[in-house]
């Protein structure tokens, strides 16, 4: 584990520039695959008696360097990049899940990820509970027999609840499963869930940590903290048939499960990130940590302001007073609360619509964590295809209004949003 602070890391870890031929800038290994020396080294690669670099569905030199950096700013022993957040959340409970394995997730969820749990992995036998997380107490109630994992979102997207993850967390320790944190929202500058006792964190790359609105990319981190042979988790401790009959928590220990999500996962899933986005991803990543500072600022301004408008119902945003989560805001966000912004107007469905089509600096679109500012009407756009009471669960009323405040300068973007307003 490094012993130098975030931003630093966020520009050297897991960089070595001797090996690299003395690259400043991180190379880009465009190679789908690597020359063995021979067919002994070939063998030891494959049979992992010797490290190596085989295929780069399984690893690569630029993938690897992204993803010690990430391991070191999230405090994990390892972690394994995606072409997506999808594709990283996806891996990581199917590496974990097996038909008839059970679920408890909070129901404040990335619409896509709600779908995910709610559809896609019930087809393959896999079930989830959904509960309110503003309790603890709820997670544990639902816990049944075949629960194998705790999900959550540290900060929802879009409900901005900000989790008690101390208390899940020790939830899921007495219940001897792993607790996964989506940790997109917060980012690792924010809030490092690890130390709250997150087994799991996951990241879409493609919104903060990217944060310039140009590549797809996904990250799972293992903490490794979970004792894999406590009884509920055989696929780990017994020889298993997707590798040869490696027994994971003998040979691997600690690495175990991420080692599974690259041998097994990334091999058979292969939701491989591309070389050159690693790249992208890696540019965005060294300032990271300057521009959370600037995301949070502009948006705390912005959500001050626009609670003194007229044309405004009501504003979400956890650095707020007047904020439900305001308070453990300031234990788990206390450098900033990242830069998403909730807002009603009081014109409902029809006013929301108007603003959103009124902006010109703000872009109308499904994404998040771009330095530019974001846009977006839940209710008629991300959220259209759920029910109202499922819209109702995961925080979408008809008149909200989504902002994802960028690092322009904060005058202009009350000046474009004053301009909309006027519509209302
Ligand atoms: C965007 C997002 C995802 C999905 O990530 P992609 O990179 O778009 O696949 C997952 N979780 C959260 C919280 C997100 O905002």
């Amino acid at each position: 584990m490094s012993s130098q602070k975030f931003s630093t890391n966020a520009l050297h870890a897991g960089h070595d520039v001797k090996a690299t031929a003395g690259t400043r800038a991180v190379p880009i290994y465009q190679t789908t695959s690597y020359v063995f020396d021979n067919t002994d080294h070939a063998a030891n690669l494959f049979s992992l008696t010797e490290p190596g670099y085989i295929y780069t569905r399984l690893n690569n030199p630029t993938n690897d360097i992204l993803e010690q950096r990430l391991a070191t700013l999230e405090g994990g022993v390892g972690a394994a990049v995606f072409a997506s957040g999808a594709a990283a959340i996806s891996t990581a409970l199917l590496t974990l899940l097996k038909s008839g394995d059970h679920i408890v997730s909070s129901n404040s969820l990335y619409g896509g990820t709600y779908n995910l749990l709610n559809v896609t992995l019930p087809r393959t036998g896999i079930t989830t509970t959904f509960v309110d997380p503003s309790g603890s107490q709820n997670f544990k109630n639902a816990i049944k027999e075949n629960t194998k994992a705790i999900f959550v979102e540290s900060l929802g997207n879009p409900k901005l609840d900000v989790l008690d993850l101390e208390a899940i967390s020790a939830v899921a320790k007495a219940a001897k499963i792993p607790l996964i944190v989506d940790n997109t929202v917060a980012t690792p500058y924010l809030l490092n869930p690890i130390k709250y006792g997150a087994n799991i964190v996951i990241h879409s790359l493609t919104k903060y940590i990217g944060g310039q609105g140009n590549s797809l990319g996904g990250v799972v981190i293992d903490a490794g903290t979970f004792d894999w042979t406590n009884g509920n988790f055989p696929e780990f401790t017994e020889p298993s048939a997707g590798y040869h009959g490696l027994i994971y928590s003998e040979v691997l220990g600690a690495i175990a499960y991420i080692a599974k999500i690259r041998i097994e996962g990334l091999r058979d899933y292969g939701g491989a990130l591309s070389p050159f986005s690693a790249f992208q991803i890696i540019q965005g990543l060294e300032t990271l940590a300057i521009r959370m500072e600037k995301h949070s600022k502009n948006a705390l301004e912005i959500a001050e302001w626009l609670g003194n408008q007229d044309q405004v119902a009501w504003v979400n945003y956890p650095g707020l007073k007047s904020s439900k989560y305001y308070n453990t805001a300031k234990k788990y966000l206390p450098k900033g609360q990242s830069g998403v912004v909730t807002f009603g107007v009081k014109g409902g469905f029809d006013g929301a619509k108007k603003v959103v089509n009124g902006v010109e600096i703000f872009s109308l679109l499904a994404n998040i964590g771009d330095t530019k500012s974001l846009i977006i009407h839940p209710a008629s756009t991300t959220h259209q295809q759920l029910n109202e009471e499922q819209q109702k669960e995961t925080g979408v009323s008809q008149d909200l209004i989504r902002l994802s405040v960028g690092i322009e300068d904060v005058e202009d973007l009350k000046q474009d949003l004053k301009n909309a307003l006027k519509e209302v």
